[in-house]
């Protein structure tokens, strides 16, 4: 079986072949707008999107099923009749519903972490699709005739492409709007948050086949972090990854039942045709990729060579720390008020120390989540990182050093699209094999760790 493993991912849209004998190439990639039309907003335009998947997968050529993988709880509003989308999409990034949500009550916090799983943050799709129902009039007349589509880019994505208005079990977990007992739609959720029911897809395994392209079926449809936990080969408790791209990703294998999850998240990690949900342990920081990118802008550095080659003592250990917050803070601090934070320059600290302190407070961060991760679920066994930072072996080695743990590094990046050629049914093990290990070196003290702690805490609530 050929598959085209379709990546629709916050920067970019890529397709990735993966052949009838496990080797897999790149068939194109594209990148499109990021719109920041306020402050703390992000956008994407969905016909833009749409135009690149489109094209990735014609570069693809001839094959035999396609999987899609989505940004997760980036969202939208169309027509239900001309398709026409009624919104930008809302990116994840996206924390304009922050203030709407601080308004809400303890008892609907605790509600909403009772049903789905998650704390009432901008970061998933219920605030923003609200918002979208409340400040677009062209959606609110949607609404008003019947004609309303409300849902995350996959659903979008598939309406137009094949006709079918569905999400899977997993992409559904990642709204604030399921009810994880059930797997369906809270209806009290719905209410609480003023989102319509009736305009949201149906959910479905994420196998089960969503329609096709040009004959061509449409096999998987996933969030690309659960298909890059499956790419990895993770499907045992304690098995857990870490993507970093513009945002850190963790997700833990749990098992079949729902995790407690001291401070992360409670998501499915995907749902197989006649199989129950298995879940997963999920934790996230919000300014991975997107801080470097930042620090790119500021012209720290220019060339992505330049987060790599670092010799000699860690910033940190030079008393150098920054605590990349530049969304605030995710799991497990929830802290939207947190604003990012360089402290210990000297006269002499020169950019590269800076890019390097960047590098490091990803890390830490991320070590934050693992620690988290343990405590809710037992052991974490086993750590396979990816994303653009993984490339960077200075990173992998700090990271190896600051959680005390081996870190795998496999030889092929592209984990998402073959996590969605392994759900096809496609054999992926030739891709799969290679990893490179990084061993802890024992580089990074407990008094380097407390540094940083006293750092995240200086930067919390600094904003109004
Ligand atoms: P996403 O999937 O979220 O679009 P990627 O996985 O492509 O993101 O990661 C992009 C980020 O990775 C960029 O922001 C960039 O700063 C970083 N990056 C890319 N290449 C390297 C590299 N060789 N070393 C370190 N960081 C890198």
């Amino acid at each position: 079986m050929r598959v085209a493993a379709i990546d629709q991912g916050t920067t970019s849209t890529r397709c990735l072949v993966v052949e009838a004998d496990g080797a897999a190439w790149l068939a194109a990639s594209l990148t499109h707008g990021q719109r920041h039309p306020a402050p703390g907003w992000v956008e994407h335009d969905p016909r833009e999107l749409l135009r690149n998947i489109r094209a990735v997968l014609a570069a693809a050529g001839p094959v035999d099923a396609i999987a899609l993988a989505n940004q997760g709880e980036s969202c939208l509003a169309w027509d239900a009749v001309s398709g026409e989308a009624l919104s930008p999409v809302i990116v994840w990034q996206d924390s304009r519903t922050t203030d709407a949500l601080a308004a809400r009550s303890c008892e609907d916090v605790i509600r909403s972490r009772a049903i789905c799983g998650l704390p009432l943050d901008p970061y998933f799709s219920a605030s923003k699709l609200a918002w979208l129902v409340e400040n677009i009039p062209a959606v609110a007349t949607a609404r008003a005739n019947g004609r309303l589509r409300l849902g995350t880019t996959d659903a979008y994505f598939l309406d137009q492409l094949t006709g079918t208005f569905a999400t899977d079990l997993a992409t559904a977990s990642r709204t604030g709007l399921l009810d994880l007992s059930t797997g369906l739609w809270s209806d009290e959720l719905c209410a609480l948050h003023g989102v319509p029911r009736t305009f949201l897809p149906c959910i479905r395994p994420s196998d089960s086949g969503f329609g096709q392209i040009d004959g061509v079926p449409v096999k998987v449809s996933i969030v690309d972090q659960q298909a890059a936990l499956y790419g990895h080969g993770c499907r045992a408790p304690g098995e857990a990854k870490i993507t970093f791209g513009t945002g850190a990703f963790l997700l833990a294998v749990a098992g079949p039942a729902r995790p407690d999850t001291a401070g992360l998240l409670p998501t499915i990690a995907w749902q197989c045709k006649g199989e129950a949900p298995v879940f997963a342990v999920e934790g996230g920081v919000y300014d991975a990729g997107a801080a470097l990118e930042w620090l790119r802008r500021l012209g720290l550095f220019s060339q992505t060579q330049e987060l790599d080659g670092f010799k000699g003592p860690s910033a940190l250990s030079r008393g150098l720390v920054f605590v990349p917050a530049l969304s605030g803070l995710a799991a497990p601090y929830w802290d939207r008020k947190a604003a990012p934070l360089f402290i210990g320059m000297e006269a002499s600290t020169d950019r590269r120390d800076m890019v390097r302190a960047a590098l490091e407070g990803i890390a830490l961060l991320t070590v934050g989540l693992i620690e988290a991760a343990e405590a809710g679920r037992g052991n974490i066994t086993d750590i396979s990182i990816d994303g653009g930072l993984s490339r960077s072996r200075s990173f992998a080695t700090f990271l190896a050093a600051a959680s005390g743990r081996a870190i795998k590094v496999p030889e092929l990046h592209e984990m998402t699209a073959l996590g969605l050629a392994a759900l096809c049914g496609a054999e992926t093990g030739a891709a799969r094999a290679a990893f490179r290990r990084f061993e802890p070196d024992g580089s990074v003290s407990a008094q380097d760790h407390a540094r940083f702690r006293e750092a995240v805490k200086k930067c919390r609530n600094w904003r109004a």
